[in-house]
């Protein structure tokens, strides 16, 4: 094995240590597959050092992250923001985020705008049909808590009563850029998801996310 030479073209220095690498900036590297016991590297890494490997969690996780599908569907005005984040000038699209016209094609949900009591069991229904794993965000804050129509007559003071919410993303509306966020909170809750438990999370999950936590 040559050990003569350092990065950079810089010559190793003489130790009297016969397995101490090469002189670097950072001090002196161990000789690769000396210095430390080849019985603590898996086989493959033996062969093919540099090679990154992982889990099936961790791809699946990562692939569900940046193809999340979500609904089109809004409610009230909260919704026109949502259109203009799927527009050119923010574009929704490079997240992997495609709009979908049915609830059984959907990963996401996006509850943009006010949630009435007349349209609470349709919601329900959308929910019902998507397939799992589903994710809620509630967009504004009709949606989170009732917002300006708190403890209405005719309005559901947070969707979560009806259908459980993963992300809220406050503002009356919100703007594009805040939808977004809850987008990035979304994906780091999903790369902590167990793939063997379905949905269920992983410890720690949910203190990623504190920021989705429904607001008072
Ligand atoms: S939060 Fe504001 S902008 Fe959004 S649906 Fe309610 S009233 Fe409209």
């Amino acid at each position: 094995m040559d050990v003569g030479g350092g990065p950079g073209g810089r010559p190793s220095e003489a130790t009297g240590d016969e397995s101490a690498g090469p002189k670097t900036w950072l001090g002196t590297e161990p000789v690769r597959g000396e210095g430390r016991s080849s019985e603590t590297l898996p086989p493959l890494l033996q062969h093919l050092p540099g090679v990154f490997t992982g889990t099936v969690q961790s791809l699946v996780n990562w692939a569900r992250s940046n193809s999340i599908w979500y609904m089109t569907f809004g409610i009230a005005c909260c919704a026109i923001e949502m259109m203009a984040t799927g527009g050119p000038k923010y574009d929704f699209d490079r997240f992997g985020m495609i709009p979908r016209g049915s609830p059984r094609q959907s990963d996401l949900m996006i509850v943009a705008g006010t949630v009435t009591e007349k349209m609470a069991p349709r919601i329900k229904q959308l929910y019902d049909q998507m397939s799992e794993p589903r994710w809620v965000l509630a967009m504004g804050g009709c949606a989170s808590n009732g917002g300006p129509y708190h403890q209405g007559y005719n309005v559901v003071d947070g969707v979560d009563k009806i259908v459980p919410v993963d992300i809220y993303v406050p503002g009356c509306p919100p703007r594009p850029e805040a939808l977004l966020h809850g987008i990035l909170l979304l994906q780091e809750k999903i790369l902590r998801l167990s793939v063997k438990a379905g949905t269920a999370e992983l410890p720690g999950a949910q203190t990623a996310v504190s920021a989705g936590r429904r607001p008072d």
